[in-house]
């Protein structure tokens, strides 16, 4: 989260004010600007990893800047969170929904706000880490489209079985326990019991006959995937 540089564009100066505060706090570097032109003109300069847009502005309203900034490819994939006042919104919303990721109706908690600024930032670098597939020996897996083949012949995964391997491959090399391959895959509320992962373990196993050796198992504590040899 560190070192992240958010740009708000925002014309009402105590709201700048209480968002700086609440952000630098947090320990990310901002930036602002008062009106429409020099705000699109600063994110364009540079280009932040997130902008806290108002959507009535003087000179350029955020609606155009929002439009601008998504047609522009170097600024496209930018997360915008725009502010809106009450009564604004009922004929922007689709506007909004057209361009901004985020929304918030002033007034607003600034906390409430901190958190979302974080959800999108965390939702963003998700994807930019994330390779769009894994290629582990014979096995290709391909994150956007579920394709999994084996010498280039698809495997059908169930949901889970899919996610399971996504892990492994994710971790090559590191023991990850049977605690921590339910949470991830399963998530914290779920009330199935870790002999639930060796199950999976199992028919992956059996669905790809390779992963037999590949995936380690680690006598009382978990699975990892083995390091291809070269
Ligand atoms: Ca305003």
């Amino acid at each position: 989260m560190k070192n992240k540089k958010i740009l708000i564009i925002e014309d009402e100066q105590d709201i700048v004010r209480l968002l700086t505060h609440y952000l630098q706090k947090e320990g990310y570097n901002l930036r602002t600007a008062s009106d429409g032109i020099s705000g699109l003109q600063l994110a364009r300069k540079d280009i932040p990893h997130l902008i806290i847009l108002d959507l009535m502005l003087p000179e350029m309203e955020g609606l155009e800047i929002c439009k601008r900034i998504r047609t522009d490819p170097k600024t496209s994939a930018l997360p915008i969170i725009m502010l809106t006042a009450k009564g604004e919104e009922s004929d922007k919303i689709i506007g909004l929904e057209l361009g901004a990721d985020d929304y918030v109706t002033k007034p607003f908690s600034p906390k409430e706000l901190v958190a979302r600024v974080k959800a999108l930032l965390r939702r963003n670098e998700r994807k930019d880490e994330e390779p769009p597939s894994y290629i582990y020996g014979p096995l290709e897996l391909n994150l956007e489209s579920h394709d999994v083949k084996i010498d280039g012949k698809e495997v059908h995964l169930r949901a889970k079985e899919f996610d399971l391997l996504v892990q492994l491959l994710k971790n090559k090399g590191r023991v990850l326990t049977r605690e921590v391959l339910l949470d991830i895959v399963w998530g914290y509320d779920s009330d199935v019991t870790t002999r639930t992962v060796d199950v999976h373990v199992r028919r992956l196993r059996e669905k790809i006959p390779f992963l037999i050796d590949a995936i380690v198992t680690v006598k009382s504590y978990g699975y990892k995937l083995r390091v291809e040899e070269n």
